[in-house]
């Protein structure tokens, strides 16, 4: 699935103009999601995105343009989730993709037809883009691990099977929403360390965690294992993901089994998801410290060690309310890159599976907060403010040690590499709202 072909063309141009020189959604990139005409009570269908227009799967499906492969897809997409879409497989999807992309080129003799399907993105209001069945959420970023490590446990940050599993648990896929949701502060027990006794009450360390989420395509059976050479081929895709955590409530809790409650009341993920194909030019080299041992044998593969690794800026501003009043841009908390990931997406998925883990079309799985080796590319508040003991200013006069009711957080990523045209995930919208009484 690292494979380049005419569809990354650098050259590529659009007859839609507004794709042409587009940083988000230029014809090399063409994004899925569940859309609608917003305000509309028309049936949720697939979009792709180009330019600042969407393509309406659901009137391409109705035109019969395509054939074989590609119109299956397309039919496939029309529907109201992408769940049979992804598990239709990466040979199918890229039949779609070598469609759309000739049917969108500059002298396309599909221009017209698909012209009179576009709907201008600032019309458009987006779904989940798939019922997913289970949420897996990892813990990919060494720098997070260890940062998070010291805190809960100062003499030893990095347990020792950390260099040698994919660390993760089952998360609940009930509470992830898409970008606009707002949720209400959770609520939870909690006890502080001089306290005897624990309390409930409104979580009062509300952090974000910047994540990539990824979505499975092609499921598998039970007792099936994925191989590290097939698993890109069983990963449709790639999504922005905010995995909202309620740090003093994962404090008191998460031993002996693992997060609870301080992580499922919300998640929120990007509406549009960039498939594995069109991240083909943005791959990079998976390497370890050689101090740090090598990944074992099923984790390991020339391809990942060569490709296995994303190339994705990834960025977090907030917006509080103070900010929104007075009309103020939003600011930056930190910028980081899914490469410092410890663990390729490959690797997550194969060993996922490992143990005969049935899969399905639509589960995600979430990166872990994916924070770099520097304070200032910290993927969370809980690192920002070293463990709530410092508070940071921000540009307008207010401090933060964690979140404030009103706050937004936005996150962004974006592949950018010479030779290659750049794309983008679009952003990720959250917002806080005070516990419900
Ligand atoms: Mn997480």
């Amino acid at each position: 699935m690292h494979t380049l072909n005419e569809t990354h063309d650098i050259n590529l141009k659009s007859w839609e103009n507004s794709a042409n020189g587009c940083v988000q959604f230029p014809i090399q990139n063409l994004p899925f999601a569940i859309i609608r005409r917003k305000g509309s009570d028309e049936d949720w269908r697939g979009g792709v995105a180009i330019g600042n227009k969407v393509i309406d799967m659901a009137a391409l499906a109705s035109k019969n343009l395509f054939s074989g492969d590609a119109q299956t897809a397309v039919s496939a997409a029309a529907e109201t989730s992408l769940n049979t879409l992804m598990g239709l497989g990466a040979k199918i999807n890229a039949a779609l993709r070598l469609a759309l992309s000739k049917a969108l080129r500059e002298g396309s003799v599909q221009e017209q037809e698909l012209a009179s399907i576009l709907i201008p993105a600032a019309d458009i209001e987006f779904h989940l883009p798939c019922q997913i069945g289970d949420f897996t959420d990892f813990y990919t970023s060494i720098f997070h691990a260890t940062a998070v490590g010291k805190l809960f446990r100062p003499d030893g940050p990095l347990l020792p099977n950390y260099k040698w599993v994919p660390i993760g648990y089952h998360g609940r896929s009930s509470s992830i929403g898409v970008s606009g949701q707002v949720f209400h502060r959770p609520v939870g027990q909690t006890k502080k360390p001089d306290e005897s006794v624990p309390t409930v009450g409104p979580c009062q360390r509300l952090d974000y965690e910047m994540e990539m989420g990824i979505f499975i395509g092609e499921g598998t059976q039970m007792g099936d294992r994925i191989s590290i050479s097939n698993a890109e081929q069983h990963i449709f895709g790639v999504c922005i993901l905010n995995d909202w955590s309620a740090r003093d409530i994962q404090a008191w809790e998460y031993q002996p089994l693992g997060p609870f409650l301080a992580k499922n009341f919300a998640s929120t993920i990007s509406p549009w998801i960039v498939t594995t194909e069109a991240l083909a030019p943005y791959r990079s080299k998976f390497s370890r410290s050689s101090d740090d041992p090598a990944p074992l044998e099923y984790l390991t593969s020339a391809d990942n060690s060569q490709y296995g690794s994303l190339d994705i800026e990834l960025d977090v501003l907030i917006e509080t309310q103070a900010m929104r009043e007075k009309s103020e841009a939003a600011q930056r908390l930190s910028r980081s890159n899914f490469n410092y990931s410890y663990w390729t997406p490959a690797q997550l998925v194969t060993h996922h599976s490992s143990n005969g883990c049935k899969m399905r079309a639509g589960d995600l799985l979430g990166s872990g907060t994916q924070s770099g080796p520097s304070q200032e590319e910290a993927g969370s508040m809980l690192e920002l403010s070293e463990g709530g003991k410092k508070s940071f200013s921000l540009a307008n006069g207010e401090t933060r040690k964690f979140l404030h009711d009103g706050d937004s957080i936005i996150m962004r990523a974006a592949c950018r590499k010479e030779g290659a045209a750049p794309i983008g995930f679009g952003e990720v919208v959250s917002t806080v709202m005070p516990a419900k009484g």
